[in-house]
């Protein structure tokens, strides 16, 4: 097998939250242009339909459309269920559903600060404790977590306490989970992305853009497909010696 061999996706099968669109969309067509089968799974069940109609259409795989709450157990089991039923057992799952507001630290209420947690942290965990049952049953797979630079630099003035510190708690639960799952054939690896341009981040706001993009080493932000090949690594067989890793993709952002 060549080296290139080691990243095709043939044969597996892929769920991705929040996959219909910023991030997630271009997760969701990397693998399955990279040969897996793909479930898109988000809150909006009729977008999630329509944009796997439409990769299935471009990539020639299976892609699924199904609705998914990240926040509600029932229903990431339901969606586990989904990608069973497509390939026979679940390979891959990316945890991309995230949820960021900005506001200063002083004005953030309780129920904002839990909703960040119960979508960046909790809704993570529930999604890989439900699909690690699954991917313990069949002999293993790989659990890839979207994280951030956020758990390592405080950006201002978009301030955003809660998302920061979920983020930190997302890398730290990618190594322990690693650590626990790697007897079952589980890898369970992070990345790290700085500025993407999607509806989260405010790319071309003026302020953010001199503080935080012209001031960067590559002075850009990324764009969603300049992400989605580290994904694709990470579901594949090239990078069957990596667990634990949180891998940061900022075009050299953190380095100052
Ligand atoms: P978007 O806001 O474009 O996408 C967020 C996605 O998460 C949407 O599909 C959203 O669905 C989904 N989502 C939120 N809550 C839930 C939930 N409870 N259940 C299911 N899906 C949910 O942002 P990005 O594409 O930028 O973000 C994707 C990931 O990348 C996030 O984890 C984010 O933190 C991370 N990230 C982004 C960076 C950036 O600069 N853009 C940088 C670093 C990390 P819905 O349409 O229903 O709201």
């Amino acid at each position: 097998m060549g080296v290139l061999d080691t990243f095709a996706l043939d044969g597996r099968t892929a769920l991705v939250t929040g996959g219909y669109r910023g991030l997630g969309l271009a997760f969701s067509r990397a693998l399955a242009e990279a040969g897996a089968d793909v479930v898109i799974g988000g809150r909006d069940a009729a977008a999630c339909e329509r944009v796997a109609g439409e990769l299935a259409r471009e990539t020639g795989r299976q892609v699924l459309g199904t609705g998914l709450d990240v926040t509600d157990r029932e229903s990431v089991t339901a969606a586990v269920e989904v990608a069973r039923d497509l390939g026979g057992r679940l390979d891959v799952v990316v945890n991309n559903a995230g949820a960021c507001f900005h506001r200063p630290a002083l004005e953030v209420p309780d129920e904002e600060f839990r909703a960040v947690f119960d979508t960046n942290v909790e809704g993570l965990w529930k999604m890989s404790q439900v699909a690690a049952r699954s991917m313990a049953d069949a002999g293993g797979g790989s659990i890839i977590n979207i994280g951030s630079i956020s758990a390592m630099i405080v950006n201002r003035p978009q301030w955003q306490p809660a998302y920061n510190a979920s983020k930190a708690a997302v890398h730290q639960l990618t190594r322990s989970l690693a650590a626990e799952w790697a007897p079952l054939g589980i890898r369970v690896n992070a990345v790290a992305p700085g500025y993407v341009k999607t509806e989260m981040a405010p790319v071309d706001d003026p302020v953010f853009r001199a503080r935080w993009i012209e001031d960067a080493p590559q002075q850009r932000y990324a764009m969603p497909e300049e992400i989605a090949p580290t994904v694709v690594f990470l579901a594949s067989e090239a990078s069957a010696f990596m667990t634990g890793s949180v891998v940061t993709i900022d075009g050299g952002y953190t380095v100052f």
